[in-house]
């Protein structure tokens, strides 16, 4: 039987794949392949969600050096017999998923957001024309390795019935070696995954940061902002930013304030469950994607909303 393998350096997003892989494995009646490299903790936490999970112990393999890794989930999909490979979209996946694809000859797609299985294959889903339209394309080769977008699909939950193998295989010591290592220092918050965010655009005045600030802090929320406010205010971050170029963010509320609504923003947090956003044109797009739409003047407002939350 043909495999799905997967296989992401973070053990969060491994767990989102794993969940994927399940969907595409009923409809293709394949079966599901968790790949580690060098991590027990990974092994065992893919094995404890049911998972056939294959480990390569393997200290020449430098996970710093993409094409170190790339060569071997080669090795590991040809002895898996793996059709499909599923990684994270993420900076270091999507080029592992071009450096994979052209080793194995796959067709190779990322940023994926959805996935399904119609008459035996698969198809994808992607944002398309700068987040525009969804479109929804197949690859026709007859590998495909395939990177899915964070936060796409829930976490796999635990299951009977996994287990963990050592996998063998060849690897050259890279040529890359890491002299130092240091802490990422400044902002260390992923909006991404924040529950409740208090978003700020270009309506916004610096001197009523301090506001939006206070009502993220009563709400347990966390400050983001459109692209301008972080790359050429500078108020913030670009971690901070969402959409397109930033974060795809699925709060359960993003409250907007003073963002026009450009596609390139939307994209971003169109799929939040709750949108309350404050404008003061009340042609802004924004409004029309609102499930509360405010018509006001931040400055005015600001002082009454802080209080109304706090
Ligand atoms: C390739 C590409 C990628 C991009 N990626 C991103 C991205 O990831 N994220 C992103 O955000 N943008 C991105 N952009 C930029 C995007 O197109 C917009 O320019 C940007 O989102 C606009 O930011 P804004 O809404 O904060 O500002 P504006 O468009 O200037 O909107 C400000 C809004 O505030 C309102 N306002 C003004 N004063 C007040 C007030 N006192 N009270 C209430 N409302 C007020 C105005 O009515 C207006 O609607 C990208 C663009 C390109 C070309």
């Amino acid at each position: 039987m043909a495999a799905i393998l997967i296989y992401s350096e973070k053990s969060s997003l491994a767990l989102e794949l794993l969940t994927a892989a399940g969907i595409l494995a009923q409809g293709c009646s394949s079966e599901v392949k968790g790949l580690c490299l060098n991590n027990d903790e990974q092994a065992a936490e893919m094995a404890s969600k049911g998972t056939a999970t294959f480990h390569i112990k393997n200290e020449n393999i430098n996970p710093a050096d993409t094409a170190s890794v790339a060569a071997a989930l080669e090795q590991a999909a040809e002895k898996l017999d793996a059709s499909i490979v599923i990684l994270a979209s993420n900076r270091r996946g999507k080029e592992l998923a071009g450096r994979l694809a052209q080793k194995l000859q796959a067709g190779c797609l990322t940023d994926v957001t959805g996935l399904a299985v119609v008459d035996g294959k698969v198809q994808c889903r992607r944002n398309a024309l700068s987040g525009s339209v969804i479109a929804t394309q197949q690859i026709e080769s007859k590998r495909q390795v395939i990177a899915l977008a964070p936060r796409s699909f829930e976490a796999a939950p635990a299951k009977e019935g996994g287990s963990i193998q050592d996998l063998e295989i060849t690897a050259a010591a890279s040529p890359l070696k890491v002299i130092a290592g240091r802490p990422k220092t400044g902002d260390t918050v992923d909006i991404g995954a924040a529950e409740i965010l208090v978003i700020v655009g270009q309506g916004m005045e610096e001197e009523d940061l301090h506001w939006a600030e206070s009502i993220a802090k009563s709400l347990g929320g966390e400050i983001a902002c459109s692209k301008p406010v972080a790359t050429d205010r500078k108020w913030f971050p670009e971690d901070r930013i969402v959409g397109l170029s930033g974060k795809i963010c699925k709060p359960r509320l993003a409250i907007i304030m003073g963002v026009s609504g450009q596609v390139q923003f939307t994209v971003g947090i169109r799929d939040a469950d709750t949108i309350m956003a404050v404008n003061k044109d009340e042609n802004a797009s924004i409004l029309q994607m609102a499930d509360y739409a405010m018509v006001a003047d931040l400055k005015e407002v600001l002082p009454e909303l802080a209080k109304s939350f706090g």
